[in-house]
């Protein structure tokens, strides 16, 4: 591959409105499209979340638990089935704005043990950046070695791209200004963290784990994506979260433009 690709990851708290099963937010979407179109920057690989899509459905069958009963069969074909609508809505907004986006479904390319990604194929993805495609990959229903079935996150996909494609950096879209001391939905005192190394981003994930008192009190979807993105930062990916919420962040963020968020190296 001839320069490093930029990976960006559209959380799903940002392109569906989360507390509403099912429910995009299309007007953030839209302007995402366009703020991407703009910003113009090759090669690109976008990933989203699964927000109000595929998890109200994958926790429905419990998905995450495995394959215990049949009955969870049409989970898992729903919940794939609502991923991949979510992602023609994405991959509609990014055509229409001139992006030669091409969707990628993770479970065909995909298999995890005990939830790690175990086997992935990333020749088609890496042919279709070669070509001068946007491939546009999501969180997704996959099988797994060991459980039957698994959950695969968005950022544990990003990562593991972010390493294999040697990209450039890795852009995380959220709907809070990045990562803070505290939840900042949950604590109005939380503070903002603009810069944080990979020593101290391991120490925080530590303290979490021995459930110690800790100054950085990271939890819920916050602690997986961090926990998730440690291994590409270890090899050397420097990372950005920032809220793609505010119009703008993203299209600064592309550019290489200042923008208030985390920057994590
Ligand atoms: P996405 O679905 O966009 O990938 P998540 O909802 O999984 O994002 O994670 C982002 C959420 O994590 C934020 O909306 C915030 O409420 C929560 N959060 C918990 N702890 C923190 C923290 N220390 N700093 C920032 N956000 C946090």
């Amino acid at each position: 591959m001839k320069t490093k690709p930029i990976i960006l990851k559209l959380g799903g708290s940002v392109i569906t409105h989360k507390e509403k099963p099912l429910t995009i937010n299309n007007g953030a979407i839209r302007r995402l499209a366009y703020e991407i179109s703009q910003a113009n920057v090759s090669p690109l690989v976008i990933v989203h979340g699964g927000g109000s899509f595929g998890h109200p459905i994958a926790k429905a069958y419990r998905i995450n638990e495995g394959f215990k009963d049949s009955s969870q069969m049409m989970g898992f074909s729903k919940t794939h089935q609502a991923m991949t609508k979510l992602n023609a809505m994405v991959l509609d907004a990014l055509i229409s704005h001139n992006i030669p986006a091409v969707a990628v479904q993770p479970s065909s390319f995909i298999i995890t043990k005990s939830d790690r990604i175990k086997t992935i194929d990333n020749k088609v993805v890496k042919k279709l950046i070669e070509t001068g495609f946007v491939p546009v990959l999501y969180g997704d229903a996959v099988l797994d070695s060991d459980k039957g079935f698994a959950i695969l996150s968005g950022d544990q996909l990003v990562s593991s791209l972010a390493t294999q494609l040697a990209a450039e950096c890795i852009i995380v879209g959220v709907d809070v200004d990045g990562l803070y001391t505290s939840d900042p939905k949950k604590d109005k005192t939380a503070k903002l963290i603009q810069h944080i190394t990979l020593q101290e981003l391991k120490k925080i994930q530590h303290e979490v784990k021995e459930a110690t008192a800790t100054v950085t009190d990271v939890t819920g979807g916050m602690l997986g994506k961090i926990s998730e993105l440690i291994p590409a930062v270890e090899a050397g990916i420097s990372v950005l979260i920032v809220n793609a919420l505010k119009p703008d962040n993203v299209y600064k963020t592309l550019k290489g433009q200042e923008v208030v968020g985390t920057l994590i190296e």
